[in-house]
């Protein structure tokens, strides 16, 4: 059979695959027992061609990056007509207009009072750069006040997380985040319990019970407290009550903690608003972006504050802020984010979220019912079935491919996060693909891991 997605014949794939396997790590997986990779030739709206011929209906948006979907024309335009002018220039000393673009369309569509803004390469990297901010800030604050620096850690939730750079790491979950392996390395910070009470469910105050109590306990050694607003991802697709926000928020100004706002994954309309704080109509003094910044085409980051912390950083000792990657405001970087922030808001990105959680609700919801699932969940254009034992993840992997979907589960969590221009029936798709696997004994691992 003639395949339109390679010209490689079936054994130049194998022995890239081949090589793969053997020299090239991938994310969180084995070197010595690795999970299959599927070598891919293309991505093209919301497909995934593979060069062994399947199309996939992509359900991850590239690790929940992509927007607007692959090979769009107006993004491919952006960089071509940037990388013509130039790719990159060292940003000390000299600017370009992307940057400064960019860095206006964040500040006006971020919540009010987040007027400076930090250009970077990664997510993780915005996490360092915010934590560093932090504490150069308090630093700078006892510095005037000509009082002893005591607030010089990190105050978090449970099963967050923030990236995996050592100081990001410090502050994810500590036992999903491996701190054990790292202990001798880690700076110790401290840990309330995750928010209890769901998005949708009826708020108590008893949530932040033990949440209140530490920063009374603390906050004298405390700079800023991290917190994913609304949702935590990678720690289980858990939405939770927009009171818990908003009641970090208080305790941040009570006990003058600055509170920084990981909208990595979250910013840019992922669950109905433009940015998940909105959900609590608060302002953080520090938020971080990456993931859907660029559309999913580049690594790119950004580390907004506000004017009073940028002000009192400068008028420290240092004279600035200590930071300044290689590759900070990378110009094709920042033109493909100005052109995939102009699509989103020229494409009515509220009615597109609307129109995917109201079909994931429709088809997810109902699977509550089945023997394996213990929890559905969905938001804006997240949908999450939690289920009882935990996946195997190289078989779950095959079916899916076999079902032309492109989904990748981890612990008992099989979820979709599709780009925003995925229409009706490829939505279904992915679905009834989720539906599928759940009758399927050799999909799941027998104990609960
Ligand atoms: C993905 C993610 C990060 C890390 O971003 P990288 O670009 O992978 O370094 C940090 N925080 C949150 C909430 C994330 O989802």
């Amino acid at each position: 059979m003639h395949n339109k997605h390679t010209d490689l014949t079936p054994s130049e794939q194998n022995s890239l695959l081949l090589f793969d396997k053997e020299n090239v790590w991938h994310p969180y997986t084995s070197m010595s027992e690795p999970l299959p990779s599927y070598l891919v030739d293309s991505a093209n709206g919301v497909t995934i061609n593979l060069a062994s011929g399947e199309e996939l209906i992509d359900g991850m948006s590239s690790w929940w990056s992509v927007l607007h979907g692959y090979n769009h024309p107006a993004l491919n335009k952006a960089l071509q007509e940037q990388s013509a002018k130039m790719s990159h220039v060292m940003f000390g000393g000299l600017t370009h207009k992307s940057a400064i673009t960019l860095c206006e369309k964040l500040i006006s569509l971020t919540p009010d009072g987040l007027d400076k803004v930090f250009l970077s390469d990664s997510g993780s990297v915005s996490v360092e750069v915010a934590m560093k901010m932090a504490l150069q800030y308090q630093h700078a604050v006892a510095e005037k006040k000509k009082t002893p620096l005591t607030k010089t850690k990190l105050f978090t939730v449970k099963n967050g997380y923030h990236g995996d750079t050592f100081a990001a790491m410090s502050v994810c979950d500590p036992v999903t985040g491996m701190h054990q392996i790292f202990e001798q390395v880690l700076m110790q910070h401290y840990f309330a319990p995750a928010p209890s009470i769901k998005f949708g469910d009826k708020w108590s105050n008893n949530d932040i019970t033990e949440l209140s109590a530490l920063f009374e306990q603390h906050h004298n050694e405390i700079a800023a407290f991290i917190i994913e607003p609304i949702v935590q991802g990678t720690g289980g697709m858990r939405f939770y009550h927009p009171e818990y926000l908003k009641a970090c928020r208080l305790l941040c100004d009570k006990y003058d903690v600055l509170l920084i706002a990981d909208e990595i994954a979250t910013g840019f309309g992922r669950t109905g608003k433009l940015f998940a704080c909105e959900w609590s109509g608060i302002t953080p003094d520090i938020m971080c972006l990456g993931k859907t910044l660029t559309g999913g085409y580049i690594t790119l980051a950004a580390t907004l504050c506000s004017s009073h912390i940028a002000q009192t950083i400068s008028e420290g000792a240092a004279g600035c802020f200590m930071h300044g990657p290689t590759f900070m405001g990378n110009a094709l970087a920042c033109a493909v984010a100005n052109a995939s922030i102009d699509l989103l808001l020229a494409n009515d990105w509220q009615s597109q979220v609307h129109a995917i959680e109201e079909t994931l609700v429709e088809h997810i919801t109902p699977l509550n019912k089945h023997v394996r699932v213990k929890d559905t969940r969905v938001l804006g254009s997240i949908g999450a079935i939690e289920c009882k034992q935990s996946v195997n993840v190289a078989q779950i992997q095959k079916r899916f491919v076999e079902l032309g979907v492109w989904i990748r589960p981890f612990g008992p969590l099989i979820y979709i996060i599709p780009p925003l221009i995925i229409n009706t029936e490829q939505l279904k798709t992915l679905v009834n693909a989720m539906a599928t696997v759940l009758d399927e004994d050799e999909c799941f691992n027998l104990i609960n891991e």
